[in-house]
């Protein structure tokens, strides 16, 4: 299967939809860290959220889902551009095999960034840990942010992380009310398996044959690292001339490692030393590498 998000329309009913499958993208993320089972389903099924709200939420640039968590699961990143370039990592500790959200993060964050990017000031809401799953808490952060009624299906296996999305539209003359329960109920149906295992097409006829759907032409997701020898510069600048003096001074280089996409770094002396050359004093933009 490719990896795809697919826009549907009822077309006699205010209700629109996202279907997303991650394969290759998502085996990208899978293959550059050795997560146990927990923090896998997790980090998969924010993939599939993220790509989902990427799709849904009108804007330019990145949107980061962050999760910083105090319990077994610390942090959990990922990121998806506007036009669908995905990266993820995480850091745990003594993960149990299987938790609820709450259980797994603790008393931690949840955010989303809508980062436009160029320095330009974003904007950050925060989702309350709420609920069992990330679907629930996403749900009513929907809800209360955006003042849409959103319901979302996730899941993530070894192979594949997929999700649908249901959004309530306004109604349009008060035709076909009853359009709203019958959609959720019938996407409720649905098993992480099936969810997994067909393609978008696939899914709708099963759940919405009685249904005119409207399909849009689905859109390419693409596991992609932002990193760069330059962004390293740039936070080499952000921790100081002194602290990379001594970090010189002790290894005789400094090595990067990104998080994300494991990619390493290195500067000798002279190129650490170089990255300061014509810094004028002022401090450097803070920026992700
Ligand atoms: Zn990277």
């Amino acid at each position: 299967m490719n990896d795809t998000i697919q826009r549907f329309l009822f077309e006699h009913a205010p209700v629109r939809g996202e279907i997303v499958h991650l394969d290759a993208t998502w085996r990208a993320v899978l293959a550059r860290h050795a997560y146990p089972p927990a923090v896998r389903t997790l980090l998969g099924e924010m993939m599939a959220a993220a790509a989902l709200l990427t799709a849904t939420l009108k804007f330019g640039g990145t949107l980061i889902m962050q999760i910083q968590g105090s319990g077994p699961v610390q942090l959990l990143v990922v990121e998806c551009t506007s036009d669908h370039f995905m990266r993820a990592t995480a850091k745990w500790a003594d993960v149990p095999a299987t938790g609820a959200l709450h259980e797994l993060v603790g008393d931690g964050k949840f955010a989303i960034t809508l980062d436009p990017g160029g320095g330009r000031p974003g904007y950050q809401g925060v989702v309350a840990l709420e609920g069992a799953t990330v679907a629930a808490a996403l749900e009513q952060y929907m809800l209360r942010s955006e003042q849409i009624e959103t319901r979302l299906w996730l899941t993530a296996t070894g192979n594949c992380a997929a999700g649908l999305l249901l959004q309530k539209l306004p109604e349009r003359g008060g035709t076909d009310s009853d359009a709203w329960p019958r959609a959720t109920t019938l996407a409720a149906s649905l098993t992480p398996q099936e969810l997994a295992a067909f393609d978008a097409r696939e899914l709708l006829r099963r759940l919405y044959s009685a249904e005119d759907i409207r399909m849009f032409k689905p859109r390419a997701v693409d596991f992609r690292c932002a990193c760069s020898r330059a962004r390293v510069a740039t936070m080499l600048r952000m921790l100081g001339r002194e602290e990379v003096e001594s970090i010189v001074a002790e290894h005789g280089e400094v090595e990067v490692n990104c998080e994300f996409c494991n990619e390493r770094y290195r500067f000798e002396g002279g190129e650490a030393r170089a990255v300061f050359a014509g810094e004028s004093g002022a401090p450097a933009q803070a920026t992700r590498h």
